[in-house]
């Protein structure tokens, strides 16, 4: 029987489109469906009452090699943060990071009240190492939890639980440092090489961008698919075959199609926030007092197109999914930029129950990509990450042009 289409791809986020881009830059013809009404998965953005708001508290460090790689940052206008964190009880505020200095840097030299002189020069040492060694040669080292790995390095207990945690939970979406040292390892390098920032439109500009070099691929929202084989698509709209098919689906959809295990999940809670137009607050901050929030970020502080005009647009995360603590976090917010609680204005919240895949130890990042003959990408194969799912989809468009060998010509 003859194909309708060199590759079908299930899922239009950045593991999925990445791998249309790779295969249309092949010349490859592509068919590429989403459940979802816009491309981006789990990075997309939305405009309430002149706010632009993401799906969830989510920044973009360009120093991610494959964002790079695809070339999606040229020409992009991202707005990049302050490498600075402030821990703030309200009354007193540590500033624990030196301006001049990226993030990790600036960690190195860190003054801290919780921190011993042994606890700074440990971490010093630490995060120089993860900072300069190659990836390969982090990977090659045991893996543990990130907490005991942080231990094991001489860093007391103090010191995890003041700087440590409160810095890395927000990245992470772990609030015990569970999660495999050897990830930790790479978000602490990729913040050591590049500022996070976001974009006027919201992070949902980064797949829009990436959707937009595609020439060749048929992109089919709003449609569900129903069953796969290696050859063969089934939506509730039609039914189409393939040189090859690769599944760029979260795990669950994964599951649904192919069978196997689920995995165990991170959920993330953001409030969004209107306050008043707010001075010099491009730093993240950090709530000491009463420790809820994993964090808060002025968005507007760096792209003042993302609120109306006298406004300020803050986002305020934490690693739940809890309804019940709307007030609560209203006097976070007010306590960590100084202002009336009558001031601030909730103009969302957006729980996300499955935001990030668990990353346990040991870190695998050669996990299996074919099950029966399908190709599977997403990043929970790789690293819950713009990094980890755009590699994921390079890794299964490389695997299904070896399959094709040639590519089609028109
Ligand atoms: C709240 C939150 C905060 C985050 N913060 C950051 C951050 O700051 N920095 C960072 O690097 N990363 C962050 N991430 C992680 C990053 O967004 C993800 O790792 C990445 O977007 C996952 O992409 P993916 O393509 O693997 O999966 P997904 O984005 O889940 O895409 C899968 C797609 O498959 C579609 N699909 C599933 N089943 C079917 C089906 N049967 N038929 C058709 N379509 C189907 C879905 O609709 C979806 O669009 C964050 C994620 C969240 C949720």
């Amino acid at each position: 029987m003859s194909e309708d289409t060199d590759v079908i791809i299930v899922g239009a986020g950045l593991a999925g489109l990445r791998a249309a881009q790779v295969l249309d830059a092949a010349g490859l013809e592509v068919d590429m469906f989403d459940t979802a009404a816009q491309v981006g998965g789990r990075v997309t953005s939305t405009l309430v009452d002149g706010f632009v708001l993401d799906e969830g508290f989510q920044l973009i460090n360009p120093a991610y090699p494959e964002l790079i790689a695809s070339g999606a940052l040229i020409g992009f206008d991202l707005r990049r943060f302050a490498p600075v964190i402030e821990f703030s009880d309200g009354r007193r505020t540590t500033v624990v990071a030196d301006p001049r200095a990226g993030l990790v840097d600036a960690m190195r030299s860190v003054r801290h009240p919780a921190l011993t002189v042994s606890d700074a020069v440990r971490l010093t040492a630490l995060l120089t190492a993860v900072a300069g060694r190659p990836v390969s040669q982090l990977m090659s080292s045991p893996d543990t939890t990130t907490r005991r790995a942080l231990l094991e390095h001489g860093i007391s207990e103090r010191a995890i639980d003041a700087v440590i945690q409160p810095f890395l939970r927000g990245a992470l979406l772990d609030d015990e440092l569970e999660t495999s040292w050897h990830y930790s390892e790479l978000v602490l390098k990729s913040l050591a090489r590049g500022r996070p920032g976001t974009h006027p439109l919201g992070i949902g500009a980064l797949p829009a961008t990436l959707a937009a070099t595609l020439t060749r691929t048929r992109v089919h929202l709003g449609e569900e698919v129903t069953s796969v084989t290696a050859n063969e698509v089934t939506s509730r709209q039609r039914r189409l075959r393939a040189r090859t098919v690769i599944v760029a689906s979260d795990p669950s959809g994964a599951r649904r199609l192919l069978g196997g295990g689920d995995v165990a999940w991170r959920p993330q809670t953001t409030w969004w926030w209107s306050l008043p137009s707010l001075d010099d607050s491009d730093r993240l901050r950090i709530d000491t007092r009463r420790r809820f929030l994993s964090s808060a970020l002025d968005l507007s502080s760096v792209a003042p197109e993302r609120a109306p005009r006298g406004h300020s647009l803050v986002a305020a995360s934490a690693n739940v999914v809890d309804a019940a603590q709307d007030e609560a976090v209203r006097d976070d917010v007010a306590r960590l930029y100084g202002v009336g609680v009558a001031e601030v204005q909730l103009i969302r919240r957006t729980p996300v129950p499955r935001a990030l895949p668990v990353v346990a130890s040991p870190l695998d990042l050669r996990r299996t990509q074919v099950i029966g003959g399908v190709i599977v990408a997403g990043d929970y194969l790789q690293t819950p990450s713009i990094q980890g799912a755009l590699v994921s989809g390079r890794r299964a468009a490389r695997l299904a042009l070896s399959r094709l060998h040639e590519p089609r010509r028109d």
